[in-house]
């Protein structure tokens, strides 16, 4: 109780603060409360409930919640907005109304947006799975997505299905990022595991070029995993020292290190088909 009359005593003492910032519960005593008035000083709050931040409606600005006071505010106004210091609350409660809205644009904007981003990702996933030509991204697949949607939802759907571009060069883009990615955790998941065996083979190409393709095997969370690693180009004969460097050029780059490599097998066993 005396914890309670000292707090109580102590935030009373504060001039600044209005009436309403002064809680039932001792423990939010400390938190200042934003007051329905500091509009006049051009601020709004943003954050926590419990401890709310007073936000500048003029520049956006975010202040601490100990700046929660008229003092500070009317600082704040003064020294950064001296031409709204001698506007009313009704200029800031109007400017507050704006911000909102343009606030709800932006979100709808970048909402629509970031769906078209991950959309144009799954296409082009989709394109890479069924080898079929980047091409089809905008010639086929968002033709036909736009006719389906023009008959089945309206004309205003199809302007949201036509802000995501499936254009060749953005499929190519797509599949080249999620490889890349795709990449990356599993060299991170190899590096962490640090010994894998390798398995190497060569095939040829429809231009006949040889393509060497690795395999990389395991332990990952104590079970053993098999990925694909890479198909590289033989650019000379495949005899293997051609093979044992473009390996090591590609070990080199990932960082990784032929120490931790424990065998290394060639060509094709354990029930998969070819050589
Ligand atoms: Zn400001």
């Amino acid at each position: 109780m005396d914890k309670f009359l000292r707090r109580k005593d102590s935030s009373s003492r504060t001039d600044d603060e209005p009436s309403t910032s002064v809680t039932k519960k001792p423990k939010e005593v400390s938190e200042k409360k934003y007051d329905e008035d500091y509009i006049k000083y051009g601020f709004s709050w943003c954050g926590d409930e419990t401890a709310p931040r007073p936000q500048c409606i003029i520049c956006g600005d975010q202040l601490s919640n100990e700046s929660m006071v008229p003092s500070k505010l009317k600082r704040h106004l003064y020294s950064s907005h001296p031409s709204c210091a001698n506007k009313d609350k009704q200029y800031f409660k109007r400017c507050l109304e704006q911000n909102k809205k343009q606030k709800k644009f932006m979100k709808s904007a970048v909402t629509v947006s970031e769906k078209a981003l991950e959309a144009s990702y799954h296409v082009a996933k989709l394109i890479a799975l069924q080898k079929k030509p980047h091409t089809d991204g905008e010639t086929l697949i968002k033709a036909a997505c736009m006719e389906i949607v023009r008959l089945m939802l309206g004309p205003n759907e199809v302007k949201e299905v036509n802000k995501f571009s499936l254009s060749a060069d953005t499929v190519k883009r797509r599949i080249h990022d999620m490889s890349s990615d795709i990449l990356g955790t599993l060299i991170k998941k190899l590096l962490s595991a640090e010994k894998f065996a390798l398995q190497i083979n060569e095939t040829t190409d429809i231009k006949n070029k040889a393509q060497l393709i690795a395999i990389v095997r395991f332990v990952e969370e104590d079970f053993i995993k098999e990925h694909y690693l890479f198909c590289k180009e033989v650019p000379e004969r495949t005899t293997g020292e051609e093979i044992f460097r473009v390996t090591d050029d590609f070990f080199k780059i990932c960082n990784i290190q032929w120490s931790n490599c424990i065998a290394v097998l060639h060509g094709w066993r354990c029930g998969n088909d070819g050589s």
